[in-house]
């Protein structure tokens, strides 16, 4: 018999995206479900880790430097100098970590005090949570506006009080595909001007943006960036999600705080594939450029598929996600037509209603399909998805 638990998350259970998975693959259904590609990363990419495993004789193989590979922070430096004009230093403000979920617990772990109040904007992914209890912070629950997704700034600058310690953001918003313009980071710097409040942008699908937007980074607005933590992923990027490598980008003091933390919970990120994404990133700084099209030909392609079907939606701006509104097809909630869609009709989504806390989205009639797929696996899905 162990002594009683009193757990530290009670409210929390397993992640939607392991429950839709397992359910898709125990009944055979098409995963659409957990977002991730049915495609290979590209073949040099892969070609290189595998070079770099291969190593005799270097330390190709042991413990890379905690703070990431000096290549792969001076990769990172480059990329954030000639896409968003930010001259971070590869020593003082970059760390590279195990995935963008990693980098954002640190974050969190580093900046959030007992009593704080950590602003989230639902739906809000599912990690930010609980790391904010975990650091013993309590999460403030700001909706996006509806229809669109936008920041409701009248809500937002109605939550902040002096316990405001963060405010995480995440665009190209997963699972709405909504995006910043450059006047809501003008807007951002204003309300938090005078604050003492830090920003955990959440920005890994910054290279999905489809009809010619551009991604609004923070590290793109000199005063945001100096009282922000800057997440991105490779595995988005490079159609590796298995990899688990991100970074965070951050001003020096901010990433020092952000060192103590990712010392103590990951020390090092897998040495082979952070000097397999170094070199591609210098050898094939095309393959960023292209996945903006790459991406938007699979969004219209499952767009044309979905307009054969009673599901109602407007096509994403951005990221590889799909929200579609049931209605038409059932008055279930979310959670229900999700698990019925996975285990009769054969395709797994995901309910959105589980990244919001307020009652209002749970009436909401909306799932989330991952469109980071084949064409052949989206006509399969699609057939089924005709017969509702
Ligand atoms: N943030 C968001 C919004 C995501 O969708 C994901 C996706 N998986 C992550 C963070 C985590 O990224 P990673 O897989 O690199 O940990
Ligand atoms: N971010 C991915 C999604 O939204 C999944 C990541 C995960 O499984 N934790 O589907």
């Amino acid at each position: 018999m162990h002594p009683p638990i009193d757990s530290k998350l009670p409210r929390v259970g397993t992640t939607i995206f392991t429950v839709m998975s397992r359910l898709a693959a125990e009944h055979g259904a098409i995963n659409l479900s957990q977002g991730f590609p049915d495609f290979e990363p590209p073949a040099r990419l892969t070609e290189l880790a595998g070079h770099h495993m291969r190593q005799r004789g270097g330390a190709g193989n042991q413990y890379a430097p905690m703070t990431g590979l000096p290549s792969l922070r001076e990769a990172i430096a480059a990329k954030v100098a000639e896409y968003y004009g930010c001259q971070a230093s590869p020593d003082s403000d970059i760390t590279v970590a195990s995935g963008g979920t990693e980098a954002l617990f640190c974050a969190i772990q580093a900046i959030v005090r007992a009593g704080d109040e950590v602003i989230l904007l639902d739906p809000a992914y599912d990690s930010y949570e609980p790391a904010v209890e975990l650091a013993g912070g309590r999460a403030v629950h700001v909706p996006l506006q509806r229809p669109g997704f936008g920041i409701d700034w009248q809500r937002l600058g109605d939550a902040i009080t002096p316990r405001t310690r963060l405010l995480i953001i995440n665009f190209p918003h997963n699972p709405s595909g909504a995006t910043l313009e450059p006047a809501d980071l003008a807007q951002l710097a204003e309300l938090l001007r005078g604050t003492g409040i830090f920003v955990l942008s959440d920005e890994v699908y910054e290279h999905m943006l489809f009809d010619g937007r551009r991604h609004q980074s923070l590290l793109r607005h000199a005063e945001l960036a100096a009282r922000s933590f800057v997440v991105s992923s490779f595995g988005k990027t490079y159609h590796a999600t298995g990899w688990k490598v991100g970074y965070c980008v951050a001003p020096a003091a901010l990433t020092r705080e952000f060192r103590k933390v990712h010392q103590f919970v990951q020390f090092v990120v897998a040495t082979p594939l952070q000097a397999a994404i170094a070199d591609f990133m210098r050898e094939c700084p095309g393959h960023s450029r292209e996945l903006p099209a790459f991406y938007q030909a699979k969004r219209d392609h499952f767009a044309r598929l979905l307009g054969e079907t009673r599901f109602r939606f407007e096509p994403a701006h951005s990221t590889y996600f799909q929200l579609v509104d049931y209605s038409a097809v059932s008055d279930l909630p979310d959670t229900e037509f999700a698990r019925l869609l996975t285990t009769q009709h054969g395709v797994a989504a995901i309910p959105i209603s589980v990244f919001s806390a307020d009652d209002a989205a749970k009436s909401e009639r909306i799932v989330r399909f991952c469109f980071a797929k084949h064409e052949a696996t989206l006509d399969a899905a699609a057939a089924k998805l005709r017969s509702l």
